[in-house]
């Protein structure tokens, strides 16, 4: 199992941590399985999507600002950040990916991203491949 840091800089932000899983799945030798990418808190999440044109993180970033936003009077939790938990467990916290010939297999324009909606924070990522070596 590999696990690496992400320090985010900003309230809300998607740092692209493709090259970061890469890295992973070329250390643990393993050919063909699965790696899962977990994000262990309750405020950040893990999805798959476009990393080639940026306004499309942008719009992603835009959109879930409207459907789900920062200040809401239904708000109960005390801590002020409910709009971060909710994004969190929406979206997820961990997303699969199959593995062959030691690479991901991820279509042409996509990337993982750890979505940040309560920073700035240190964020940890785990990644955990299981298959053949
Ligand atoms: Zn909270």
């Amino acid at each position: 199992m590999g696990t690496f840091t992400v320090r985010t800089t900003k309230k809300t932000s998607f740092v692209n941590i493709t090259a970061n899983v890469k890295e992973e799945v070329k250390k643990s030798g393993i050919k063909s399985g699965i790696c899962l990418v977990y994000v262990p808190h309750t405020t950040a999440a893990v999805f798959i999507n476009e990393g080639a044109d940026p306004d499309v993180i942008r719009d992603i970033a835009n959109s879930i600002e409207k459907l789900i936003p920062w200040e809401d009077s239904s708000y109960t939790h005390a801590e002020g950040n409910s709009a971060a938990h909710i994004r969190s467990a929406l979206i997820g916290n961990s997303r699969v990916i199959p593995v062959e010939e030691c690479q991901l297999l991820l279509g042409r324009w996509e990337s993982i991203f750890l979505a940040e909606f309560d920073g700035p924070r240190e964020r940890k990522v785990v990644v955990k491949i299981i298959g053949e070596l």
